[in-house]
């Protein structure tokens, strides 16, 4: 009896330094080419990754002994990408319709549902997103964090805010962080189906803004018109997504203000469009909404444009992505720089660093630096001469794990 205990105390050991190994396993990614996220590339590179953390970025050198080798060879590198801005719980049911609450869908049903697009997105490189908003955000956040479900990291609002006074809202800002909420969503304007005007007060507005800064929550404000844009700067918000109808004065006001701009180029827009038949008749998808729509994609394009050539403008990446969209996030990449002018660096980066610092997470991801989590990704060729190579993700590592590697090609 006591050798046979001897033996099991001495495999169970074993077994656990085997598991501490294999955390700590040190692997080299090399490529021919490395984009840092930063703007800098390194021809022939090496990212050093030991569990799950990145240790050495530089020139290619020597293998530290014991580590594992993934060769990309001619594929180019980069850090994860991040949406700023996905919804993941919209998914198409199994009639081929746009999810609602009475389609007779299980809550069970809807998050296997979200936990695919998860998986789709993190397939197509996209290592983190942020979910602006819904509550079941939160579960599918830990169990990809904590439970092993493949998926981006998630940093999600919950419910957005849309109403109420402006002690009752800043009630529910206080409500959202002790539900567990990481940032703060907030409608100021209408949908583009319904002409995106302001639709809350400029002190609502400043009220929600300056609460969640208070409670040291950042802020995510829907605004399509020019005016919902200037009041959401002028109340100290951090973010702008859409504004489809700003001005240069809005443009220049976020500038100064430091306001975050997140615009779209044309993922959101074309695929409620090229979806028509499983949107069409549900809410504000008829056909004025889609004829919205349809006028809102050459705006948008042109909107980023303008945006681009305004000084100081920190301009991020978030597709709004939503049913049908996911795993195509990097579709509005490809618009940015074929329809808005933008250099494929400069996307890059505002899908990588510039993204993960208005996450407030600019020290941990959205680099290939030492001591940033192992968030690394691979396209097939080169995106710097061709920014269509963003759809042809073949390598997908985050937080030092490998879900992804399709081998050369
Ligand atoms: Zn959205």
């Amino acid at each position: 009896m006591k050798s046979i205990h001897f033996v099991l105390a001495v495999s169970a050991l074993t077994a656990l330094a085997a598991a501490a190994q294999a955390q700590d396993v040190t692997t080299v990614i090399r490529a021919a080419k490395v984009i840092d996220g930063r703007g800098q590339t390194i021809a022939n590179g090496d990212i050093v990754v030991t569990g799950s953390r990145i240790t050495r970025v530089g020139a290619r050198g020597a293998v530290p002994t014991g580590a594992r080798v993934i060769d990309l060879g001619n594929r180019t590198v980069m850090p994860g990408l991040i949406d700023g801005h996905s919804h993941l719980t919209w998914y198409f049911n199994r009639q081929g319709r746009y999810h609602t609450a009475r389609d007779g869908d299980t809550p069970i049903q809807s998050m296997l549902a979200a936990a695919a697009n998860g998986a789709a997105t993190l397939m197509a490189g996209f290592t983190t997103i942020q979910s602006p908003g819904s509550p079941e955000d939160k579960d599918l956040r830990d169990w990809i964090e904590t439970q092993g479900l493949p998926g981006p990291r998630i940093i999600t609002s919950l419910n957005a805010l849309q109403r109420g006074s402006p002690d009752t809202l800043r009630m529910l800002v206080r409500q959202r962080k002790e539900l567990g909420a990481d940032m703060i969503k907030l409608f100021a304007s209408a949908s583009i189906r319904d002409g995106g005007a302001q639709t809350l007060t400029d002190e609502q507005i400043a009220a929600v803004c300056g609460e969640a800064k208070a409670q040291g929550m950042r802020t995510m404000i829907h605004a399509h018109s020019k005016e919902s844009v200037k009041a959401s700067a002028n109340g100290g918000c951090w973010e702008v997504t859409h504004g489809v109808f700003v001005d240069q004065e809005a443009l220049d006001l976020m500038a100064a203000k430091g306001t975050y701009f997140q615009p779209q180029c044309s993922l959101v827009f074309s695929n409620y469009l090229d979806n028509r038949a499983k949107y069409d008749g549900i809410g504000n998808y008829n056909a004025e909404g889609f004829a919205a729509m349809e006028r809102a994609l050459p705006l948008a394009a042109d909107a980023i444009t303008r945006a681009l050539a305004t000084k100081g403008l920190k301009i991020t990446y978030g597709t709004d992505a939503v049913a049908g969209a996911h795993g195509r996030n990097a579709e509005d990449m490809v618009c940015r720089v074929q329809k808005s002018g933008e250099t494929p660096m400069h996307v890059i980066v505002a899908a990588t660093s510039v993204n993960a610092e208005a996450l407030g997470l600019g020290s941990r991801i959205g680099s290939l630096a030492s001591g940033y989590e192992a968030d690394i990704i691979a396209v097939d060729g080169d995106p710097l001469a061709d920014i269509t190579t963003m759809r042809r993700v073949s390598f997908v590592m985050k937080g030092g794990r490998v879900y992804r590697n399709d081998g050369n090609r």
